[in-house]
């Protein structure tokens, strides 16, 4: 039987992910498949086209997927100029002896496949781009734009309402074969050249035909430095229960020192199709800045469900 559990800007993605999983396509293309058209949907702020931009005004897009059957992965971190970061890190890790690529090499790569192209810049997401600039640049900083060090306002970035933003996709297949997937745009208004969780295999996203999948969105600067999908699989091997294994995770990240904790949501499915979906937030917030909510469907409901995520307090 075939499972999908999905964060919630999936959406666009669900019925073309199910009905290739109906039709017996691995999980691997099953989640590329998905994946590619919530990178298409501008309505999503935070992956691919309309994602929002880093501190330069570039969209700078993380991708990463994973074959839990073999531990092949791909990802592409700070491309710019392509539609589908998920399809170049899918074809990477299909063509090339490499894991991860980034910045010019990961569109040198995107350009030898003939991968489609989009600047991915929309208006909206421009008009923003320059509000936050207007409020919180100083007059000095707003002269000599851009050549100012861009460290000072990047320090401003790390906000509950900047610091997230990704999809992630878990997928099983009628074959049992496990598979992960992520895309992002990013901590909006970043600097240039950051990589968050997405593109880091075994933090933002992990799966291993063994035990299961997990991944992570949220502030990727904390699920680096724990490696917290590859976590909870390694805490799946070692017999803890689905929910054990993620709040263990979850622990592991409160043990991570740091001036700004943002939220994080870590999305597990067990090699069954259980699945578990934790979520921590800091105690200020009043926004949702972890995801709330998310989607499963398993082969034999006709459709996705919305189902509430557990919410914790860091
Ligand atoms: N994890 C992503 C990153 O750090 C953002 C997010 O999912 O909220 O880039």
């Amino acid at each position: 039987m075939a499972f999908l559990l999905t964060n919630s800007v999936a959406v666009a993605g669900h019925e073309k992910t199910i009905k290739l999983l109906n039709e017996g396509a691995s999980s691997l293309d099953a989640i590329e498949s998905g994946i590619r058209l919530v990178e298409s949907d501008p309505e999503v702020r935070w992956v691919g086209f309309g994602g929002l931009p880093n501190m330069l005004g570039k969209v700078q897009l993380d991708a990463g997927i994973i074959d839990g059957s073999n531990m092949h992965a791909g990802a592409v971190g700070a491309i710019s100029g392509y539609a589908h970061p998920i399809s170049v890190a899918r074809r990477m890790m299909d063509e090339l002896p490499h894991v991860l690529l980034v910045g010019e090499g990961a569109e040198r790569f995107a350009h030898d496949i003939n991968a489609e192209r989009s600047d991915n810049l929309t208006d909206i997401s421009v008009a923003e781009w320059k509000e936050w600039l207007d409020e919180h640049l100083n007059e000095s900083e707003k002269k000599n734009w851009p050549d100012i060090s861009l460290i000072r306002p990047s320090q401003l970035t790390a906000t509950n309402k900047t610091a997230k933003g990704t999809t992630v996709f878990l997928a099983i297949d009628n074959n049992g074969n496990i598979s992960a997937g992520s895309s992002t745009s990013g901590w909006s208004f970043k600097y240039p050249g950051r990589l968050g969780d997405s593109p880091a295999i075994g933090s933002g996203i992990y799966a291993d035909n063994r035990y299961g999948a997990a991944a992570c969105t949220g502030m990727g600067e904390l699920t680096i430095r724990s490696n917290t999908a590859h976590s909870v699989i390694l805490y799946l091997k070692m017999k803890m229960s689905l929910k054990e294994a993620c709040l263990e995770a979850l622990n592991d990240l409160r043990n991570v020192q740091t001036d700004f904790r943002g939220g994080v949501s870590i999305y597990a499915m067990d090699k069954n199709g259980e699945y578990c979906v934790v979520s921590a937030r800091s105690e200020q917030d009043g926004l949702p800045e972890c995801d709330p909510y998310f989607w499963y469907w398993n082969g034999v409901d006709p459709s996705v469900k919305k189902i509430n995520a557990d919410m914790h307090e860091w």
